[in-house]
């Protein structure tokens, strides 16, 4: 049982991201949130004959809550996601060269992968064993990627840092000689199973240094995985906060695989949130015209101006922490937000009593995408890109605005509670 009062405020979000270091961990975490918030889960394998009140359901590390009465007024839904780029363990990892252990490792999604040396790392994920799914979570240093020494690397800072991802970031855990079956036997301890027990597994590094305001005047957070759990954060306090018994129907799906394009079985582009939404609704005739009055936020990572590098952003729109939600348009919809929603999304952000910004990329450089244009094209419902303004996006240790998360929870809560 994870009480609601546990994520409350900025300690709240740090102690959330600090105990969710896998998509399958903020599942898990948002789901002990929300049973003792008074929802009760469902499961995709059985039937639904009636889906309205406070539920969830999970698919993988993706998970859709609702507060659902009828559907009247259609659906306000909130989206994030709850990967983040990192270093994943390989099917056998158990590998070594010069007298050192180590552990194999694919990159996933766009990490700066700089910013995995030198760090005291931990690993967790979930295995799959004969009795079914555990998570596991190892929160201590036993893993490393060592910097390759200036002495050997004369022209790094001259000539830049370059990093083959498949010789370069092996990780080292310990010294001898490669032990095979060594890495399951680690974590099926950690699992609390036995190791012959242990069939599979989708593992993954994380850096242990502890979430924290910071700055002298404590103006930011510096933390692990804000690129999305902020706006995980940030949509569950929404939901929770939401009317039981009033419409419109609130909704928030936390997707898995963003950083990868979103294309899975649990993904944004995957059935996963319009068979959810045809089962609250109850049939397809009931869905179709609730779509038509529905209006989706997708919640996503947005890139503040960066003080050292002013121009590659573009001029005429700064983007600036503490200065509230940043609603992101782009011409080429790879932000699928469109006057419509970026006029909503204003609206509720004044009545909730907080700042906007609008954000557009430079039109010389090629734009990241988000979830935004996939729940938009699955579900035909007018869609808005909003973020919280971050630096160090992709590196294993961002930074954010200590007052941007709280805002935003606020903001996504009024777009809850509004009716049209
Ligand atoms: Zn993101």
């Amino acid at each position: 049982m994870v009480e609601v009062s546990e994520i409350r405020g900025i300690q709240g979000l740090l102690g959330f991201i600090d105990a969710c270091p896998t998509p399958f961990h903020v599942v898990d975490r948002a789901a002990a949130v929300l049973r003792s918030s008074g929802f009760t889960e469902l499961n995709e394998a059985d039937e639904w004959p009636d889906a309205s009140g406070s539920r969830f359901v999970r698919r993988g590390g993706s998970l859709v809550a609702w507060r659902h009465q009828n559907c009247e007024a259609g659906f306000r839904i909130i989206g994030a996601h709850t990967d983040s780029p990192n270093l994943r363990v390989t099917a056998q990892p158990d590998t070594g060269q010069a007298g050192y252990r180590q552990l194999g490792v694919e990159v996933y999604g766009g990490a700066l992968i700089n910013s995995w040396l030198d760090r005291d790392l931990g690993v967790a994920g979930r295995l799959a064993t004969l009795a079914g799914q555990r998570l596991f979570q190892i929160d201590q240093p036993v893993l490393r990627v060592p910097q390759l020494a200036i002495h050997l690397d004369r022209d790094v800072n001259k000539e830049g840092l370059l990093l083959n991802p498949q010789t370069h970031i092996v990780p080292v855990w310990g010294l001898g000689l490669r032990t095979p079956g060594e890495f399951a036997s680690v974590v099926a301890e950690a699992a609390g199973v036995d190791a012959d027990e242990v069939l599979a597994w989708d593992a993954m590094l994380h850096d242990l240094t502890p979430s924290t305001v910071a700055g002298i005047d404590g103006d930011f957070i510096h933390a692990p995985r804000i690129d999305n759990q902020v706006s995980c954060w940030a949509g569950l306090h929404a939901l929770i906060d939401a009317p039981a018994d009033s419409p419109p129907s609130a909704v928030l799906c936390l997707f898995d695989h963003e950083e990868v394009g979103s294309t899975s079985a649990q993904g944004a582009a995957s059935t996963l949130l319009p068979t959810v939404l045809e089962r609250i609704a109850g049939s397809r005739g009931a869905l179709h015209p609730a779509l038509a009055r529905s209006l989706c936020v997708s919640a996503d990572g947005a890139h503040a101006t960066h003080p050292n590098y002013p121009e590659r952003h573009e001029p005429d729109h700064h983007f600036a922490m503490g200065d509230g939600p940043v609603i992101k348009r782009n011409a080429n919809q790879r932000y699928a937000t469109d006057a419509v929603g970026e006029a909503a999304f204003a609206a509720v952000c004044e009545k909730a009593g907080v700042g906007h910004q609008l954000y557009v990329h430079r039109g010389d450089m090629p734009c990241g995408s988000t979830i935004g244009p996939f729940a938009a094209s699955a579900t035909g419902v007018t869609t808005v890109d909003v973020g919280v303004a971050q630096l160090s996006m992709h590196s294993a240790r961002e930074m954010c605005g200590a007052q941007d998360p709280l805002d935003f929870a606020v903001a996504l809560s009024a777009f809850l509670s509004v009716a049209d």
